[in-house]
């Protein structure tokens, strides 16, 4: 069967980043940039104070030393003159550092009288000066095509001025749940009936990533509904479908799709849970047709759809950072598919980052999801796993809930 890497790499092969817009820089958070920025100046863009002191050339300033003040600089003013030998000037944080001066020294340091300011202690050269450039200089990188904007960003590209950056368009991703035994929810109880769940978390877990949901309610599991909802899907960018991919004998999703030209790439991949995931191509309009047990759909959301719909969003880094931790208990599992375990994550008193089953792994409890923090990759080859054995694992948000 299909391993998880090489159907996660099949995917991401197959998708490319779709255009791009100008957007404003707020608007940008959490988006990624898709073009290299440089700097076009220094930063700072010219020496200035981090203390409110007073500016002098360090090497006049043994302890105790008096310096008569000449001259007064503001926050926002100018420095014209050079600094006179033998004196200071009194310098407000932010304020041009005078030609001639090397250090400030701030105001808790010194004894300000009749014209006269007193130093104590020493006195560096460079001390409380941020000199031009020393953060960037012109033709720095500032952000690499593909990083994505947090307010860090916003921060350092609003300090150059810039208000509008390239970004991707957002995608549009269509979402439909497919099953006789679905019903909508608020809709008053039918007996018997299931409330479609995974199309809200499937949305949620689309706007997450920046994306946009395209709700397209429940189809039946009879064919002339399927084709009818499928084709409304594939005028989307991508088209996430969950349920009907088993092997039963309603299972008409990859059949209609194959009449509508959707390209069959691959169709169960060795994974616990997810195995009957399909991917499919229609030109280059991905196709994910995800179980529909909930906790299938929304791990394999994570793990395969996720990542192709940064890509196609223009993200550099797709994955979440993996990390490694210990099992604080046994996991009992057969070699042959790599569980994604869903895992509460801690530490021990020596620091050491750990994770356990969050609880039930049956794919029908979304409980044991909701209180998950992580996603840890027992590996396929592997049989049991003992305690205190060392595994990879990515968080997935951190659980608030009782019971963590
Ligand atoms: P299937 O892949 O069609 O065999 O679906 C497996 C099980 O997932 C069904 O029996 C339902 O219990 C559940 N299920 C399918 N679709 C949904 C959905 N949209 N929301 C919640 N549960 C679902
Ligand atoms: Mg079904």
């Amino acid at each position: 069967m299909l391993s998880f890497f090489d159907a996660r790499q099949q995917i991401l092969d197959a998708v490319t980043a779709v255009e791009t817009e100008q957007i404003g820089l707020l608007d940008s958070v959490g988006r990624a940039i898709v073009r290299d920025i440089r700097a076009d100046q220094s930063l700072p863009s010219f020496d200035n104070s981090a203390m409110d002191g007073y500016a002098v050339r360090a090497c006049e300033c043994s302890n105790g030393k008096c310096l008569p003040l000449d001259g007064y600089l503001p926050a926002g003013g100018k420095a014209d003159n050079e600094l006179q030998i033998g004196t200071a000037v009194k310098i407000m944080t932010g304020a041009p550092v005078p030609v001639g001066a090397d250090a400030v020294v701030p105001f808790e340091q010194t004894e300000e009288k009749d014209g006269q300011v007193k130093v104590y202690g020493q006195v560096n050269k460079g001390d409380h000066i941020r000199w031009r450039g020393e953060d960037f200089k012109p033709g720095d990188l500032l952000l690499a095509a593909g990083s994505v904007v947090r307010p860090a960003e916003v921060s350092l590209l609003a300090s150059f001025g810039i208000t509008e950056v390239s970004a991707c368009r957002p995608l549009r991703v269509a979402i439909l749940s497919t099953g006789d035994e679905l019903q909508e929810p608020g809709e008053e109880r039918i007996e018997g009936r299931i409330t479609d769940s995974n199309s809200w978390a499937l949305a949620a877990a689309i706007r997450e990533t920046g994306a946009e949901p395209q709700m397209l309610g429940i189809a039946r599991d009879d064919r002339d509904s399927l084709r009818e909802k499928l084709k409304i899907g594939l005028d989307a960018d991508v088209l996430v479908t969950s349920a009907g991919v088993s092997a039963g004998d309603r299972d008409y999703v990859r059949e209609i799709l194959d009449e509508l030209g959707v390209e069959q790439q691959f169709w169960k991949v060795g994974i616990k849970p997810g195995k009957p995931t399909a991917f499919a191509l229609r030109g280059t309009t991905p196709v994910f047709s995800l179980p529909g047990n909930p906790v299938s759909t929304m791990i394999t959301f994570e793990e395969f759809v996720r990542p192709a719909l940064l890509k196609m969003m223009g993200h550099r880094e797709v994955f979440k950072p993996m990390l490694n931790a210990r099992l604080l208990k046994s996991v009992k599992k057969k070699p042959g598919r790599l569980q994604l375990l869903r895992v509460v994550v801690g530490t021990t008193a020596e620091g050491e980052m750990t994770v356990a089953s969050a609880g039930d792994q049956n794919t029908g409890i979304l409980r044991t999801l909701s209180i998950s923090q992580g996603i840890a990759y027992l590996a396929a080859d592997e049989g049991n796993f003992s305690e205190g054995d060392v595994v990879p694992f990515h968080l997935l948000g951190v659980a608030t809930q009782l019971g963590c």
